[in-house]
């Protein structure tokens, strides 16, 4: 029956950036669709572990740098047994004019948005071709892997290079039956935001370009990351999903 492709039962997921936002909706979503779920965050995911009881394993790792990956791998595989699927959602954004934009502001979002994601994707591929089972990756894309934006140019930077990689590990993991995807959510209201929806002429603008009149919200995204970490997705392939209210059709 075509919704029991969309079950996530029986399967293990990663998903960064457990502690708030859109990742706190996916970790939400995939519990509900039947995963365990572990959730890597900097500082606790305590909300997140009381809404999801055990189902919900937490793992503390700070992600700008890579030196955490093999913890978070061997961690996953200890408490419940093997690894099907990763969410490459934890990121960061930095607002400064390009012109005066420092390298501080370049390496902190390039080491959280791309290094280390492509480094944990590589440690979790290897995991998979372990466990002969094939698996899912998940990399939470932009509005920026398609547009420029404006005064956010490593953001852009990270965001455009991760649309870029998701094509590449499809590309060479689909021989493992492995799918690379991504999500590119529009403009979601969570902390990532807070500062642009203060900004009341940007806010604004901003509103009134998305045609579906509204803000998203993290649970605008749990359909699609349901789809693309379940057995609904299989045929597709290196391809990141805009889940946006219709920006991108503008
Ligand atoms: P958010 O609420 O700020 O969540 C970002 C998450 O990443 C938080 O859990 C944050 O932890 C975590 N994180 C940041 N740096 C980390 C580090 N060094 N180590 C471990 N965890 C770290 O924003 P969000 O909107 O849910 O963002 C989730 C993803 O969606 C990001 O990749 C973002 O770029 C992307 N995105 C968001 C929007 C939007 O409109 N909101 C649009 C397009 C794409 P802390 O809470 O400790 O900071």
């Amino acid at each position: 029956m075509i919704l029991d492709k969309f079950s996530l039962k029986g399967k293990v997921a990663i998903v960064t950036g457990s502690n708030t936002g859109l990742g706190q909706g996916i970790c939400k979503a995939f519990v509900e669709a039947g995963a365990k779920v572990a959730g890597v965050s900097r500082r606790p995911s305590t909300e997140t572990e009381q809404m999801l009881g055990e189902d919900f394993y937490n793992i503390i790792a700070d992600l700008s740098t890579c030196d955490v990956i093999p913890e978070i791998i061997e961690k996953t595989v200890a408490k419940f047994g093997r690894v099907d699927i990763l969410v490459n959602n934890a990121g960061i954004i930095k607002r400064q004019d390009s012109i005066e934009f420092s390298e501080e502001n370049w390496d902190s979002v390039i080491n959280v948005n791309l290094k280390t994601v492509f480094f944990l994707t590589q440690a979790v591929g290897k995991q998979f071709i372990k466990q002969h089972s094939g698996g899912k990756i998940i990399n939470i894309a932009s509005m920026l892997s398609y547009q420029g934006g404006i005064r956010v140019p490593s953001y852009t930077a990270s965001k455009s290079a991760i649309r870029g990689v998701t094509m590449t590990l499809a590309n060479e993991w689909a021989k493992y039956g492995v799918n690379v995807n991504g999500i590119a959510p529009g403009y979601m209201a969570t902390n990532n935001t807070e500062a642009l929806r203060q900004d009341g002429e940007r806010s604004a603008d901003i509103l009134a370009r998305i045609p579906a009149g509204r803000w998203g919200t993290p649970e605008d995204i749990e359909g699609a990351a349901v789809f693309l970490a379940s057995e609904a997705s299989d045929y597709v392939n290196g391809f990141t999903i805009a889940v946006d209210g219709g920006w991108l059709a503008r």
